[in-house]
């Protein structure tokens, strides 16, 4: 079974009826590049970029950011989805000096902290525009939760352009800028960030925990956590659906994504990008090359209708 697995890595994540997927990989570092091309991972779904600014007593610099995205837009041979820093939460900069907080997780985090201190969110936009030139790289903003923060980020951005332009520094005047949807106020006005985001990743670690309002670390409540809560389904489908209605495109990046189970409903709601942890990939394929896109539609359908988690679990173990 492991043989056939490894036998899948050349091959396209395609159902029997030939619809195509996109399966890709989260990283921390680039020296995840291997475990990702080694399980077939057609591109970086999630680079989380935070991992540059922890562990150290001081911010990175532009120069020691852009090697690190260069490195990984030129290793890797398809889309990079770039997650500007998601600081804050359980991920703490002491060299920033944080606010303590009652509730992290609900806090001065991710955006917010960068539409706060552009100066710092600037120099990221910077490095990683430089590496938008080595490679098809996208950025993806975490944790917005209304339009005015995708606006306000991107105003930053089109500032950041105008530098480089003038500075005569290239990049992908083409790349394109997504954001996470991870919090339920973005999922319920995912119509009206379609039409100003180019993609949509949907964090189902966060999105889980805040829509559900379950602390994603607290074990005591773990059964609250659920990814099979009708709740989730829906909001999934409502967030698909509103981006394709803008004729973009709608992954998903939380660990929902990367598992077998899930990926019957989440191919027959649509999903055009499944990102997850790479050893994943191959199980995650293998079930996708064995169904049909009219079944999974049927099977989505079915998990849509039911009332309790436990339900849509019996109906997706099938
Ligand atoms: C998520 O929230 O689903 C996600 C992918 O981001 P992180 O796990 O880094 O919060
Ligand atoms: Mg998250």
């Amino acid at each position: 079974r492991k043989k056939r697995l490894a036998e899948l890595k050349e091959l396209p994540a395609e159902t029997t009826d030939g619809h195509q997927v996109e399966l890709v990989a989260n990283i921390g570092t680039p020296a995840d590049i291997p475990g990702a091309q080694d399980n077939g991972a057609e591109g970086i779904g999630l680079y989380r970029s935070e991992f540059l600014y922890m562990d150290r007593d001081s911010l990175p610099t532009e120069e020691e950011q852009f090697e690190a995205y260069k490195e990984v837009a030129e290793k890797i041979d398809g889309p990079i989805v770039i997650r500007t820093m998601d600081i804050g939460g359980d991920k703490e900069l002491p060299y920033l000096d944080m606010p303590e907080e009652m509730n992290p997780f609900l806090g001065y985090r991710a955006i917010r902290m960068c539409l706060d201190k552009p100066e710092i969110f600037k120099v990221q936009l910077r490095a990683i525009l430089r590496a938008s030139a080595y490679g098809q790289v996208k950025i993806m903003y975490p944790m917005i939760s209304a339009v005015e923060q995708l606006r306000e980020a991107n105003q930053i951005l089109a500032e950041v352009k105008e530098e480089l332009r003038e500075e005569n520094i290239a990049f992908d005047e083409d790349l394109e800028v997504g954001m996470m949807i991870e919090v339920p106020a973005a999922a319920m006005v995912a119509d009206i960030l379609a039409k100003e985001a180019d993609f949509f990743s949907i964090g189902t670690n966060d999105l889980i925990q805040y829509t559900t309002a379950t602390d994603r670390m607290n074990e005591q409540i773990a059964d609250l956590y659920q990814p099979f809560h009708p709740a989730l389904l829906r909001m999934i489908k409502r967030v698909v659906d509103a981006a394709h209605e803008e004729g973009k495109w709608a992954g998903m990046c939380g660990e929902m994504a990367g598992d077998k189970r899930l990926a019957p409903f989440l191919l027959g709601v649509g999903l055009d990008e499944f990102s997850m942890s790479a050893v994943s990939i191959p199980e995650v394929k293998d079930q996708i090359r064995n169904m049909s896109l009219e079944e999974a539609e049927e099977l989505a359908e079915e998990a849509l209708s039911c009332e309790t988690a436990q339900e849509v679990r019996e109906v997706l173990s099938n």
